[in-house]
């Protein structure tokens, strides 16, 4: 399939990557027909559903995080599927209740299955699927975890479904042109994971910062705590209006969406610090640090402690 898209620098800084190369996952087959996601237009042409601040059980399917669209004048883009091949269908069907504009592109903002595992659903569509360079690898050394993991928290058997890697790349920055529409990735450094990707709708200025940024939910750190505060910092020179988070409100005033996320880094990197400056353990850290945070995130007692442990690792090493 021919990427329509356009490099911002002269040498290419994306590459199409091994194509169609299907590996069989987990969840149901396509449904025949699917109800339509619920999503809000937060921008003109820029829709948004959002997912709940639970974890994927048997009745939610895998619809934890957010997800949606930008229709262009000649072509849609999808940003992150759903959790589920079935989520991802009924993002299709919403689509389809909104434009009959072709899906052009599939973009993955991470590798976490509640961004990416609807992909399947879009493969008629034969769109380029987008993702940062080191997407396929972070996917393909979980996947036996998160295939149990889905197993067994939604109960639905394995069957014919594929987990779609990337055919086109971004290891820097990428533009993808919809058609009087022109959508800027970036490809970050490690932070929240170490495949992150942001998407800025240039029209409306609506930045889709995927988990790099979470709102209300507990942050999981699955990358590096001080880079994910750098990358905020970063993150926070882009010229947007407003930020689809990952996690939290479909719409929400950038960057000061970020101010709770940042604070919540913040405290487990200095909370850690001091737990190590007096020569203390990892369940001494575990078990004080960042505890005042507890009423401001739900499924906070599920992530801070993992939080902590990743921290109290990465800054051993400093
Ligand atoms: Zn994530």
């Amino acid at each position: 399939m021919a990427a329509a898209a356009t490099f911002l620098r002269p040498s290419p800084r994306a590459a199409l990557a091994g194509a169609w190369l299907s590996v069989w996952l987990f969840g149901a087959a396509a449904p025949a027909t699917a109800d339509p996601l619920p999503v809000f237009e937060v921008a003109p042409g820029v829709f948004v559903h959002a997912g709940r601040h639970e974890e994927t059980d048997a009745t939610n399917g895998g619809d934890i995080a957010n997800c949606g669209f930008v229709v262009g004048d000649g072509a849609v883009a999808v940003i992150d599927s759903g959790g589920s091949p079935t989520i991802g269908h009924r993002l299709r069907e919403a689509i389809r209740a909104h434009t009959d504009r072709p899906i052009r592109y599939v973009v993955n903002t991470h590798m976490h299955p509640d961004h990416a595992l609807g992909n399947a659903a879009f493969l008629s569509d034969r769109p380029d699927f987008v993702a940062h360079v080191r997407f396929q690898a972070a996917l393909a050394a979980r996947m036996d975890h998160y295939r149990q993991a889905f197993d067994s928290a939604v109960g639905a058997p394995a069957a014919e479904v594929r987990l779609v890697p990337p055919t086109l790349v971004v290891t820097d920055r990428l533009e993808l042109d919809l058609g009087g529409r022109v959508l800027d990735l970036v490809a970050w450094p490690v932070a929240h994971t170490d495949n992150d990707l942001t998407v800025l709708d240039r029209q409306t200025k609506t930045l889709w910062a995927g988990d790099l940024l979470f709102m209300e939910r507990a942050p999981a750190i699955d990358g590096s705590v001080l880079g994910w505060l750098r990358t905020l910092d970063a993150l926070a020179a882009t010229p947007a209006a407003r930020v689809v988070p990952g996690h939290g409100p479909p719409s929400a005033p950038w960057p000061d969406a970020a101010t709770d996320l940042r604070r919540y880094l913040s405290r487990v990197v200095e909370g850690v610090r001091k737990v190590q400056a007096a020569h203390g353990t990892i369940q001494q850290a575990v078990d004080t640090v960042a505890a005042d945070e507890a009423p401001r995130w739900r499924l906070f007692d599920s992530y801070n402690p993992r939080n902590v442990t990743a921290t109290f690792a990465e800054l051993e090493w400093e």
